[in-house]
């Protein structure tokens, strides 16, 4: 069985089966896969129907055409950005990205030379002539204006745009900058800056997420085989303990009650309830109960937090009290109560972020010094965790579908302007309480209005005190 670390930051694509894979054979029919490479950190999940509804209407709006044609896998890989970035993986090559722009509210594409062929653009376009194309295709040169052979007129300055040589073949993109009726009447001067990617091979093809499924029969049935044996070493190694499963309504957390329940038989869910979760979250605990027949253990935090919130405002992206306020004292303090000491297996995985990856696979928390934590998936990517989850046909929680893609309280502050927004148009109701309670806030304290209204309040520059992974 290959180390589980080989697969660090690794995605391969099968061009028969047109799916992701996971390793460097193909389950489904046993071919040869392609890597394919991606901008680090690099942890792709599936692009839903809402998410691929939303890549297309940004593509839509801005060339004419949508980017992911009808029946094919795509994938989100996010990168890192100002606030929000997207690379989509289609026929296993990175085709694009969707940015957002806060200031704008809205989202921007960011196309690749590759999306060219999939998409088809019918505006926002410009032609090289033949003198320049080369300089362009070979050594990534910007187009100026006695370079240019026709620009499309709608192409503002600012837009992204597809670079064309006069055979109509695309040879770069990049950014316009200059409004189209203004290129044609220059003599000198840069109409496009080009932009230099690394190349991807996209080689389309119709799949369905079950073919993905069969495609990864190996490596999904040796990570669960790691994982269970690992869950069964950590009881056995900790055997005065009552384990239970950490479960916050997110996927990862799923995906470990899963393999928690093969390994040990049934076992109580720890839930943290913060009071600030999302009604889809009540939901799927509830659900995920009830389908697994197990009990829920809740630690209580919204007391703590809104006690907490009187004195010192609302949380920050560099001043989270939240986390050990509202969940690491409340579940320590349940797990005193109920057990005493217990075991809890969390759906941690390294690669959400450079913090993780450098933690341990059993731990204690200083904060909760109750618990012992054990992390069987630590090794698994996003993929990995959503393949096994449709493997599985397990009860996932519904806001994955809604482009929501990180489970956590709906106003965390460490969320993306992105998701802020996207929650106050899904959302009204829940977040004008916690706006009332901002307002609260600013008012007592005498802050400007852009503190609530330009989400100020999530930063609080401050030092990194009491800083928390949630
Ligand atoms: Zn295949």
């Amino acid at each position: 069985m290959p180390s589980p670390l080989s697969f660090k930051g690794m995605l391969w694509w099968c061009d028969t089966c047109h799916t992701p894979v996971l390793s460097r054979g193909c389950s489904r029919c046993g071919g040869v896969t392609r890597r394919v490479m991606l901008t680090p950190p690099g942890d792709p999940r599936p692009a839903f129907p809402a998410d691929v509804a939303l890549v297309n209407q940004v593509y839509s709006d801005h060339f004419g055409s949508p980017l992911v044609p009808d029946g094919h896998l795509a994938l989100l890989n996010k990168v890192p950005d100002t606030d929000r970035m997207e690379e989509v993986i289609v026929g296993g090559g990175v085709v694009g990205a969707i940015r957002y722009i806060p200031g704008e509210g809205r989202w921007e594409a960011i196309p690749r030379m590759e999306s060219f062929g999939l998409s088809a653009p019918a505006r926002k376009w410009v032609v090289a002539d033949n003198g320049a194309a080369a300089a362009i295709r070979d050594r990534s040169a910007s187009l100026l204006a006695p370079g240019l052979a026709g620009i499309e007129p709608s192409v503002m300055k600012g837009d992204e745009v597809f670079v064309l040589d006069e055979k109509g073949e695309c040879i770069a993109v990049g950014r316009a900058r200059v409004d189209a009726a203004v290129a044609e009447s220059m003599e000198r001067g840069l109409v496009v800056r080009t932009r230099r990617t690394f190349s991807s091979v996209c080689v389309p093809g119709k799949a369905t997420w079950e073919d993905a499924v069969a495609a990864n029969a190996g490596p999904l049935a040796e990570h669960e085989e790691e994982a269970i044996s690992f869950v069964k070493n950590v009881a056995r190694g900790h055997g005065s303990l009552p384990p239970n499963v950490s479960y916050s309504g997110g996927k990862d957390s799923l995906v470990t009650l899963i393999l928690v329940t093969k390994a040990l038989g049934d076992v109580p869910l720890l839930f943290a309830d913060t009071g600030l979760e999302f009604p889809e979250t009540y939901d799927n605990v509830r659900e995920v109960a009830a389908h697994f027949g197990l009990p829920v253990t809740v630690a209580r935090g919204s007391e703590a937090f809104w006690e907490a919130f009187s004195t010192r405002g609302p949380p920050a992206r560099d001043f989270r009290w939240c986390c050990r306020a509202a969940k690491l004292e409340p579940v320590d303090g349940v797990i005193r109560n109920t057990w005493g000491e217990c075991l809890s297996f969390i759906g941690q995985r390294k690669f959400e972020s450079s913090r993780r990856m450098a933690s341990h696979r059993v731990w204690r928390n200083p904060h909760i010094p109750a618990q012992v934590s054990a992390a069987p998936i630590h090794h698994w990517t996003a993929l990995h965790v959503w393949l096994y989850l449709f493997r599985e046909k397990a009860p996932y929680n519904r806001l994955y579908e809604q482009g929501v893609d990180r489970i956590g309280c709906f106003m965390c502050p460490s969320s993306d302007l992105a998701v802020i927004r996207h929650v106050i148009s899904r959302y009204p109701s829940l977040w004008e309480k916690w706006d009332a309670h901002l307002r609260e806030w600013q008012k007592a304290r005498g802050l400007p209005d852009s503190w609530v209204e330009g989400a100020g309040w999530r930063v609080r520059g401050v030092s990194g005190e009491e800083d928390y992974n949630c």
